[in-house]
């Protein structure tokens, strides 16, 4: 019989919610191919209760993996574990959060099992399992089918939902040996070498790397995912997201309208790759994929490979200086201003407005009002309202 591993993201005790989507992707692909799912949960003390939380989604068992030094999480402690349980499946998933991103390429690399990124559907191809996935930055949906044995997949938080509870008996609990943490790749080896300049094949830039410093880079990554990883953006309703524009302002700019909507932040590749946002905050094709029900998009050109992350937004409001940004095409609502003056104006505004008791229903068509007003308020122009509203 077909089996199924969902690989469980936790920290101690408390369960992320973005794991639920996995689930729903195991049991549909469970439905597919006529089989089971089991659901690993991995981590330090503690862990056993978030296992305990995982009994009552319909798994045949879920999987404990528990010792001291995977309290934080680290990729490379955890990876041989989830290997070695995994490599009886015929499918591992996990949700496409920063864990699962850098955690399941991992494991299929050890299980020289084919991988499928950021699926959006699990359908059944030819009479094969198959995955859904959007290409060439989202502007083309291909389906994948998997060639080895065991197959990996992530499931985009937002096509599909949070499984809910099943009713009947609960899963039993099974306690897993830990293994013990792999090294890093084989490349990194190579730079060890106190020569490497003998190596010819390599570019000459990895090769004036060094080991220490490739292997330091790649555990301070880890741990700053550790750090850092809050599922918020996956999760979140209302985003409020920037680009390169707030340069060192970024979070003194972002922070308040966040606070004030009650929304995740997110922000450009540029935004991050210059160090005004850290990595994880990155929306779009090389980032996370988000579809949250408003999308603020501040001081944002609206490049194709931000669009692909953030394009299935129910509502997008847009904050550009340049009327003839690409991001107005796409924006349910425009406002063409300088966003250092519009956005403490904004927030203003939305507390002023609580502060008279009103309240503030994060709902499009009430957006779409208010943009009204904000824009007359601020004397700026309102790009384009793509609703004809
Ligand atoms: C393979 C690949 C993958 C990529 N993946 C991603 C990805 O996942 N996510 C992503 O975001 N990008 C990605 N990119 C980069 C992408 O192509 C763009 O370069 C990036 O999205 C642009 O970021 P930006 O909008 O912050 O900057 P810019 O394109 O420089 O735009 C800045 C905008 O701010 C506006 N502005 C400036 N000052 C103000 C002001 N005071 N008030 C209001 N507006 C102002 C400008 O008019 C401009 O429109 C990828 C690129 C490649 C090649």
């Amino acid at each position: 019989m077909a089996k199924i591993l969902v690989v469980a993201e936790s920290r101690g005790d408390v369960l992320d919610r973005a794991t639920l989507s996995a689930i729903t992707m195991a049991r549909q692909a469970s439905t597919l191919l006529g089989g089971s799912f089991d659901i690993l949960v991995i981590g330090g003390p503690g862990s056993a209760s978030a296992a305990d939380g995982l009994t009552c989604y319909g798994a045949e068992h879920v999987l404990l993996a528990e010792a001291p030094d995977l309290s934080v999480y680290l990729a490379e402690k955890f990876v041989g574990t989830v290997s070695r349980a995994a490599r009886d499946y015929v499918l591992v998933v996990a949700t496409v959060t920063d864990f699962g991103k850098d955690l399941l390429p991992r494991v299929a690399g050890c299980l020289d099992a084919a991988y499928a990124a950021d699926c959006s559907a699990v359908i059944s191809h030819n009479g094969e399992l198959s995955f859904r996935r959007a290409v060439y930055a989202g502007n083309v949906l291909g389906i994948v089918t998997l060639g080895t044995p065991v197959r990996v997949a992530t499931a985009r938080q937002c096509e599909f939902e949070a499984a809910a509870p099943t009713e009947g008996e609960k899963s039993p609990i099974c306690t897993l040996p830990t293994a013990g943490p792999v090294r890093a790749a084989a490349f990194i080896e190579v730079l060890a070498m106190e020569n490497p300049g003998d190596v010819p094949h390599l570019p000459a830039k990895i090769r004036a790397a060094q080991c220490s410093a490739a292997s330091h880079a790649n555990s301070a990554h880890t741990q700053r995912v550790a750090k850092q990883r809050r599922g918020q953006l996956g999760e979140a309703k209302t985003i409020v997201s920037g680009g390169r524009a707030l340069k060192e302002k970024f979070f003194e700019v972002l922070g308040p309208l966040a606070n004030e909507l009650d929304a995740a932040i997110g922000a450009t590749r540029i935004a991050c790759n210059a160090g005004y946002a850290p990595a994880e905050l990155q929306v779009g094709q090389s980032g996370r994929i988000v579809a949250p029900r408003l999308y603020f998009a501040v001081g944002i050109s609206g490049a194709i490979q931000h669009l692909a992350g953030m394009k299935g937004s129910k509502f997008i409001v847009a904050i550009n200086k340049d009327p003839q940004a690409p991001i107005f095409e796409f924006a349910d609502y425009g406002l063409v201003a300088d966003l250092f003056k519009a956005v403490p104006e904004i927030v203003e505004h939305i507390r002023t407005h609580r502060a008279s008791g009103a309240e503030i229903p994060l709902d499009p068509e009430d957006c779409k009002k208010r943009c009204r007003s904000w824009s007359s308020s601020f004397g700026s122009s309102l790009k384009r309202d793509m609703h004809g509203a």
